[in-house]
């Protein structure tokens, strides 16, 4: 019988730890000792921080959109039918079209998804970009806007802390670039009593506002949207006008993860270091599904995509594993049109933000690009 490692979720660490699980078991894949399965809902395969460059129209939609099939190597069998149940007790997960897929080892990859509809108000009055459709319709309204107040919001939980940031100052260098900076108010407001979660990155912000004329709220939990009055209220008990609203919604785990009582809220108990399901040793979670306490990135995911493909492989050859996670993340934050700051932070070290720089943004850019190859597992 050969060993079954089931993926469910064929996003950024699905694949990469799909394709590296490959690398690692070739010849075992290919004496038929091991059988990868991985189970997805959707065919396509989305580069979500281009999200960011759809909104400024410096990239197009269908550039930041794969085939799955083509991001996989050929021995990994893909089924485009989305896990209904995960059942941890007998190790099978059961898909939508009625089939089972038994495993010896279990890779959760459901990553995260946007819940607008947590904020009465936000799905009519609002804007974000934290999805293809979202991103689409804000580039087309910034395309129209004639100027006025310009409300970031952020809802918590959610993926890419520094995406609140970047999208302020890419909104500054757009109005600037389009000469109507002198129309445009700029309001951030953060939830917590700083600018940003990690307190370096807050700390560092606070001139780069000031630098730019960016105005700011703390402690701005966003609790609901007037479409009608073009108002956005806060837990708090502020409220602010706005003409246009781009925000970043609320975010939850995917259905499947909360209704199989994997975790409140779709956030799945996650060991810090061996990234195994609290309890159980032959289901490990990567990605924005983990409850771990540091950011929900794509480089996060990928990290951990590495130590999970490297324990799985050890633990079917050798029968055991060492390798484990140390909290590595690392993001280029974009700090305008043609410059970005970079932070890499883990358990022990925390983040510093480097001076913004064209190189960094450049590295950005060529990151954007290089994806699919890390998606692939080449990079
Ligand atoms: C605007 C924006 C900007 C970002 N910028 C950055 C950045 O600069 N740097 C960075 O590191 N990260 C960034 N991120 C975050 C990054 O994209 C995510 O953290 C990363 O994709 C998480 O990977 P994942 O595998 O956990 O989830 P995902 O990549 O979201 O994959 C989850 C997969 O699971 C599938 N799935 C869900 N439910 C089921 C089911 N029931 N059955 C089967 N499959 C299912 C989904 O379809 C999807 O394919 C950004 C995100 C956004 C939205």
């Amino acid at each position: 019988m050969p060993k079954r490692i089931v993926i469910v979720g064929g996003g950024a660490g699905g694949t990469i730890t799909a394709n590296l699980l490959v690398r690692n078991l070739y010849r075992q894949l290919v004496n038929g000792e091991v059988v990868i399965n991985m189970i997805t809902n959707k065919p396509d395969h989305v580069y979500q921080p281009g999200f960011l460059y759809v909104v400024f129209d410096k990239i197009r939609p269908n550039e930041i959109v794969r085939k799955q099939r083509d991001l996989l190597d050929p021995h990994v069998n893909l089924f485009v039918d989305p896990a209904v149940k995960i059942d941890r007790e007998n190790n099978v997960v059961f898909t939508k079209s009625g089939k089972g897929f038994p495993y010896d080892y279990l890779v959760v990859a459901t990553g995260s998804r946007i819940v607008p509809e947590n904020i009465p108000g936000l799905k009519e009055g609002g804007h974000w970009f934290y999805d293809l459709e979202g991103a689409v319709k804000l580039r087309d309204s910034l395309r129209n806007f004639q100027g006025g107040r310009v409300v970031i919001a952020t809802g918590v939980p959610h993926k890419c802390p520094v995406a609140p940031l970047e999208i302020t100052f890419m909104l500054h260098d757009y109005f600037k670039q389009k000469g109507m900076l002198d129309k445009v108010e700029l309001y951030y407001t953060y939830p917590i009593n700083r600018l940003h979660s990690l307190e370096p990155v807050s700390n560092w912000t606070y001139p780069q506002f000031e630098k730019k004329g960016i105005k700011y709220e703390v402690l701005f939990n966003m609790e609901e949207v007037d479409p009608v009055k073009k108002v956005v209220k806060s837990m708090e008990g502020t409220e602010l006008n706005y003409d246009l609203l781009v925000t970043v919604p609320p975010h939850k785990g995917a259905p499947v993860v909360e209704e199989s009582g994997m975790g409140k809220n779709g956030w799945v108990s996650t060991n810090r270091q061996t990234l195994r399901n609290e309890g159980f040793n032959n289901v490990y979670i990567v990605g924005d599904t983990t409850d771990l306490p540091i950011s929900k990135a794509g480089s996060t995911a990928h990290f951990e995509a590495d130590v999970i493909a490297e324990r799985i492989s050890s633990e079917v050859l050798e029968g055991s594993a060492a390798t484990e996670y140390d909290g590595k993340v690392v993001c280029f934050v974009e700090t305008g049109f043609d410059e970005a700051t970079y932070v890499w932070f883990n358990y022990q070290t925390p983040p510093k933000p480097t001076p913004p720089s064209k190189m960094l943004h450049w590295m950005k850019l060529g990151y954007n690009r290089l994806y699919w190859l890390s998606a692939r597992g080449v990079l």
